[in-house]
């Protein structure tokens, strides 16, 4: 059957006119896969034993997973039931777009952003509002603040921003809280925490006894390296969870990710983790010079990845062009049709084939970035 088929039944046109999350294609000849922010390195130890153990595949988990979300809840300075569990963190935006927002109710993002916030609320009917990134790739904290309305249900933020780069900072994450009423829900999107160098950015840590609307959000994906097994977490108020449990599918965490998770978080593999963090971040910022080096305007990188962002911000001149440049090398990169290009900070080796193949590009184009 080909792609584009109708359904051989009645599906919503709003659903039909949504095209779905589409997945980096393989790679058609041996090279990097840097298109998801992925970890390079092999699981942290410990890790693999603890999937083992977990043998009884026959029996659902036990939902609730105290000792993880205690776990969890600690680094925080909060009890576990200020914790909530779903497979991958961005299954809770989900939840909480559904349970905050309704039919005709918005929810805010700055855009460029997370690909899934567009869609977050196609099945609820409500309606996402986009507000551009600054020149500088960052959050436009003023025109969100503007963009609020009595509609607005949620507002999410994205910290470091993936695809661009930049962290809010502290003192202007405090400001814009100060103008978002009490009962909006704001959800501090902190996949990348870990990668943080930045001194002045913002912490849910910090931020979090402060605001009973935040909720703040990481993941077991990406800096620790568990993207396969899908878990994530939630930080904040427990009434909050609950609604965001009653939305939920059910037992969709599984009990070996919880282990894993677990294992992830003893001291033996938290030790090998900041090593690997450190590692990635330096390499980080040995990419972003060497592009800077060749005339792109490489944003402020926070994260494990790289943004070129399109010829008017500084970069070159389709997005698309350079991730078929990188493609026909084998190595996948993330395009944004008409803003940029996102590149993860993988394999040590992937460096000099990057630097080669966009400066590469930029020499068939005339030299000129
Ligand atoms: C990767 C990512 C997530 C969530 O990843 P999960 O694998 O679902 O935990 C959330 N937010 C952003 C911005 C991300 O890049």
């Amino acid at each position: 059957m080909s792609d584009n088929a109708p359904p051989p039944v009645q599906i919503r046109a709003d659903v039909l006119a949504t095209p779905a999350y589409r997945q980096g294609a393989a790679p058609t000849k041996a090279g990097f896969k840097l298109s998801s922010n992925e970890n390079p390195f092999p699981p942290l130890p410990g890790v693999l034993e603890a999937i083992a153990e977990r043998s009884e595949v026959n029996r659902y988990a036990a939902a609730a997973m105290p000792e993880l979300r205690a776990q969890i809840g600690a680094e925080f300075g909060v009890p576990g039931d200020h914790v909530h569990l779903a497979a991958g963190s961005v299954a809770i935006l989900y939840q909480l777009v559904h349970a905050a927002a309704g039919a005709g109710d918005e929810y805010l993002y700055a855009w460029p952003s997370f690909e899934a916030y567009p869609a977050l609320g196609l099945a609820s009917g409500a309606v996402p509002v986009a507000v551009p990134l600054t020149a500088t790739a960052e959050h436009d904290l003023d025109a969100m603040a503007a963009a609020i309305t009595e509609r607005t249900r949620v507002i999410l933020l994205c910290t470091p921003n993936n695809p661009t780069g930049p962290a809010l900072r502290r003192t202007e994450f405090d400001r814009f809280m100060a103008r978002v009423p009490a009962d909006t829900l704001v959800v501090l999107d902190e996949a990348y925490r870990e990668f943080v160098t930045e001194p002045d950015a913002v912490r849910g840590e910090d931020v979090l006894a402060a605001h009973p609307n935040l909720v703040v959000l990481r993941t077991f994906s990406k800096a620790y390296g568990l993207a396969a097994l899908r878990i994530g977490y939630g930080v904040g108020d427990p009434a909050i969870f609950r609604a965001a449990a009653s939305v939920s599918i059910p037992l969709s965490v599984t009990g070996i990710a919880e282990s894993a998770a677990r294992a992830a978080l003893a001291p033996e593999a938290r030790a090998v983790l900041s090593e690997r963090i450190a590692v990635l971040a330096e390499r980080r910022d040995r990419l972003a010079a060497a592009l800077r080096e060749l005339g792109v305007a490489v944003p402020e990188a926070q994260g494990n990845f790289v943004w070129i962002p399109e010829r008017a911000t500084g970069g070159v001149p389709d997005a698309l062009a350079l991730a078929a440049d990188f493609a026909a090398e084998g190595t996948l990169v993330r395009p944004f049709a008409g803003s940029g290009v996102r590149i993860s900070v993988g394999e040590e080796e992937s460096l000099t084939v990057i630097i080669d193949i966009v400066r590469g590009h930029l020499a068939q184009l005339g030299g000129a970035a």
